[in-house]
C-alpha cells in the first residue's frame, strides 16, 4: 500500500494544513497525519487535544488517519510502511530548513523519500504561532482554523480572560 506521512506539531491544526491534507490525500492510498509528542516544547494544546481536533476536522476524508509518534520521525514512518513523507512549504524561507530536514531523514533512511507541496497561496501567511497570537488577544480567527479549533481558542483563551 502507498502511504505517506504528514508530520508536524499542529499547535492546533489550521485551514493551511488542512489544505495540505486534503490536497496530499488524494495522491496516496493513506495519509497518516502524525502528531509530533515533543518534551521539550509547551504546547497550547495537548497532543490528545491537538489529536482530537484533527480527528473532527477530517473524519470524512476515509483515507486519513491520525497518530502520535515520539523520537525519529523515519522510525515511526518505516514501522507504518510509509515511503512518503510530506511537508508543506509557505515560503522560501521554509526551505532551507525542510531539505536539511529531508537529506537527514533520507540519510537515516534512504528508502523514505520527502515530498513538498507548496501551500495555496491564501494560506502562505499563515502559521500556528499566529493563529495562537490573535486568538491570544481576543481576535478573529474565522477563515484562518477550522470551525471546532475556532472554538476551542476561544474556550482556551476565556479562561484566562
Ligand atoms: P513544525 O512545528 O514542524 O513546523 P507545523 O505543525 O507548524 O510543524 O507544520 C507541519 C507541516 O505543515 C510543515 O511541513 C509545515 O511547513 C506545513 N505547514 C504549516 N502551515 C502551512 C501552511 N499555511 N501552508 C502549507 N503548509 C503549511
Amino acid at each position: 500500500m502507498f502511504i505517506a506521512v504528514y508530520p508536524g506539531s499542529f499547535d492546533p491544526i489550521t485551514n493551511g494544513h488542512l489544505d495540505i491534507i486534503e490536497r496530499g490525500r488524494k495522491l496516496f492510498e493513506k495519509f497518516i497525519v502524525a502528531i509530533l509528542r515533543n518534551p521539550h516544547k509547551l504546547p497550547l494544546f495537548s497532543v490528545e487535544e491537538r489529536a482530537q481536533m484533527i480527528q473532527e476536522v477530517v473524519q470524512d476524508f476515509e483515507n486519513v488517519e491520525v497518530a502520535v509518534f515520539e523520537g525519529l520521525l523515519v522510525k515511526f514512518a518505516q514501522e507504518k510502511g510509509c515511503k512518503v513523507i510530506v511537508r508543506g512549504l509557505r515560503a522560501i524561507s521554509d526551505y532551507e530548513y525542510e531539505t536539511q530536514l529531508a537529506v537527514i531523514n533520507r540519510k537515516m533512511f534512504p528508502e523514505i523519500e520527502t515530498i513538498f507541496l507548496p501551500t495555496s497561496t491564501e494560506y502562505s501567511y499563515l502559521n500556528s504561532t499566529v493563529v495562537k497570537e490573535i486568538a491570544r488577544f481576543g481576535g478573529c480567527v474565522k477563515g484562518l482554523v477550522p470551525p471546532v479549533v475556532e472554538r476551542k481558542l476561544r474556550e482556551r483563551f476565556d479562561t484566562f480572560r
